[in-house]
């Protein structure tokens, strides 16, 4: 058991660009997080993978850090947040976002395999860590926030939301 509650606050933060790709050979989707001034847009080859950019929106990317016990959490397989405005009948974060009331949020974090070929998605000590630090953040401003890994949806590509791009979280409130 950790003994600390854990007082998360934001550190190592990038502004750039979440990038998704799919591929022509097995219908793959990937992300990317890219710090350059304007995403790159290249296809490219990689085994039997042949790589075309999709689409790209601003993000941020960061860690987590608590003030209490200096623990960081590492958010590298996370490439964006993306407030779900999922309306999908058959996704289980359309029903998360159906199922709350307004003033709740249900944020999808992005891993960088959105098709999940190895079931692997954002850790889940990444995932608890984002919940805890948004639900304290939010709490006071009477907002109630469910952070999620993105293999919950039940089609990336259909899941839409809009994706945050700023820590101050201005875009939500
Ligand atoms: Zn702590
Ligand atoms: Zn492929
Ligand atoms: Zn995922
Ligand atoms: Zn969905």
């Amino acid at each position: 058991m950790d003994p600390c509650t854990h007082e998360w606050s934001i550190c190592n933060v990038r502004h750039g660009y979440l990038v998704e790709e799919s591929c022509f050979e097995c219908d793959g989707r990937i992300t990317f997080f890219s710090d350059e001034p304007s995403p790159p847009k290249e296809e490219y080859r990689e085994g039997r993978h042949f790589w075309a950019y999709r689409a790209s929106v601003q993000t941020v990317k960061f860690d987590l850090k608590c003030r209490a016990c200096g623990r960081i959490v590492n958010l590298n397989d996370v490439n964006g947040l993306m407030l779900s405005q999922c309306t999908d009948s058959d996704c289980r974060v359309g029903a998360l976002v159906r199922e709350q009331g307004p003033d709740s949020l249900v944020y999808v974090a992005v891993c960088p395999n959105t098709t999940h070929p190895t079931g692997e998605c954002v850790s889940s000590e990444g995932i608890e860590a984002l919940n805890q630090y948004f639900r304290a953040r939010l709490a006071p401003v009477g907002r109630m926030v469910t952070v999620v890994p993105c293999k919950l949806c039940n089609s990336f590509d259909r899941c839409r939301g809009t994706s945050i791009a700023d820590t101050g979280l201005t875009d939500i409130q």
